[in-house]
């Protein structure tokens, strides 16, 4: 979705086949002014497609390196460390701040429910979205909205989280992906020129391509709750939603 990062699967981002993975075994490729590392693979989740990066630990022996920021640059994912001392051909331990990774793989769920149901029931066409650690924000064109449609959404949602639905993710030639009716949720995503597909599917509920972290049951989101809309021009909305 939104959350929509149309991305092939790259060899060196374990996140993308196991979103579960909290530590792994890395090799240093470079560094770059002492504080940007690139990793032969990783767990950490650039930041991109609305899902923030992910934060935790690089580790060389017993000298732990803070990683505070995680991008995609040129292809490559960079984590920025809070000091120097690592250099290329390092051999190293990464750990993940699990706790903020699962509340996200969790909001990023939801979002996917949230979006689907107003999406299909209204024919709403998401504009913008972002995921941060204690809310989601959801920006769409829908000319008509209230509070109580919004909330009947919620209520939907919550009622899909109480069930065994699996969540499941692959890859798929473009030209195949392409054919599933609304695999491109943002209103302005245009296909990127890539021969596959990263799909995550709700079983049963949607279908789309995303390059995010997800979890592999809805019951592992919880429950959502509403926390504010708003209108922000003709046919622009803007709502607000939390974990509980
Ligand atoms: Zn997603």
């Amino acid at each position: 979705m939104a959350i929509i990062r149309l991305v092939t699967l790259l060899a060196e981002a374990l996140y993308l086949e196991d979103s579960y993975l909290k530590e792994c075994d890395a090799a240093v490729v470079s560094v770059k002014d002492g504080k940007y590392v690139v990793l032969d693979q990783t767990i950490f989740y650039p930041k991109g497609g609305g899902q923030p990066w992910d934060t935790g630990s690089i580790m060389e022996g017993d000298e732990i390196y803070n990683v505070v920021y995680v991008g995609k640059f040129s292809g490559e994912i960079s984590h920025e460390v809070d000091r120097v001392g690592l250099s290329e051909g390092g051999r190293v331990h990464c750990i993940l701040n699990w706790e903020r990774r699962y509340k996200l793989m969790r909001s990023h769920t939801a979002a996917h429910v949230f979006a689907t149901l107003l999406c299909s029931d209204t024919g709403a066409l998401i504009t913008g979205n972002q995921l941060e650690e204690e809310k989601v924000r959801f920006d769409f064109n829908l000319e008509k909205f209230d509070r109580e449609i919004l909330t009947k959404y919620i209520d939907e949602a919550n009622e899909l989280f109480t069930k065994d639905i699996p969540v499941k993710w692959y890859e798929l030639p473009r030209e195949e992906a392409l054919k599933i009716p609304g695999v491109i949720k943002m209103a302005e995503a245009l296909p990127p020129d890539i021969p596959y597909f990263r799909i995550v599917e709700i079983v049963g509920l949607d279908k789309q391509a995303d390059g995010g972290t997800h979890v592999k049951n809805l019951r592992e989101v919880g429950q959502i709750k509403l926390l504010k809309a708003e209108n922000k021009g003709k046919n622009n909305r803007r709502v607000y939603f939390s974990l509980i």
